[in-house]
């Protein structure tokens, strides 16, 4: 999954499309998100600053903080990155998509990353999903199951699905009422 492709970063304003990220060690919640809409994010909870910067230069990634300082770093390395000011979830979903001209996410659980480890899903087979420990109301109830090629992890379309379509919704909304703002 990782390609080391270096070059001299900071030539681009703007990284790869769609981008890959990075997120700090305070963004757990949004890199989980970003990972559910398809973005390649990594996410590592113990990590020092120069190391965020130094692996998301090599790999082209962009760092995504809250943090002035480790965002100061990124600019003096002409890396890219983006600092997140907004509270919620949705208002830092909104401000990263706008940034990257990201149309609004459509949920695609095919394109959905793992929640967990960034590893790619790929469609359980039926004959599988008893030994994956798939519980029977879950197989009755969801046609589509999948599984993290990585780490095992299953998913299925349930209230946390919901949940999440829904919240990209908002984003969306909002990406949507800022760009009729100008
Ligand atoms: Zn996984």
């Amino acid at each position: 999954m990782v390609h080391l492709h270096v070059k001299s970063v900071g030539q681009n304003p703007l990284a790869k499309i769609p981008p890959a990220f990075f997120a700090d060690a305070m963004l757990g919640s949004i890199a989980r998100k970003l990972r559910i809409f398809g973005f390649d994010t990594i996410y590592i909870r113990d990590i020092k600053d120069e190391e965020v910067v130094s692996i998301a230069s090599k790999l082209e990634r962009v760092i995504l903080t809250c943090d002035k300082e480790l965002f100061k770093r990124v600019v003096k390395v002409r890396g890219y990155g983006i600092l997140l000011s907004g509270i919620d979830d949705v208002d830092n979903l909104a401000y990263i998509f706008a940034k990257y001209t990201i149309k609004p996410i459509d949920l695609d659980t095919i394109t959905s990353r793992c929640a967990l480890c960034n590893g790619q899903l790929e469609n359980a087979k039926i004959e599988d999903l008893e030994s994956m420990g798939i519980p029977p109301k879950v197989r009755l109830l969801h046609r589509e199951i999948f599984r993290c090629v990585s780490c095992n992890k299953n998913y299925w379309k349930g209230n946390h699905f919901n949940q999440l379509r829904n919240m990209a919704r908002l984003v969306g909304i909002k990406l949507d009422t800022s760009s009729r703002k100008g």
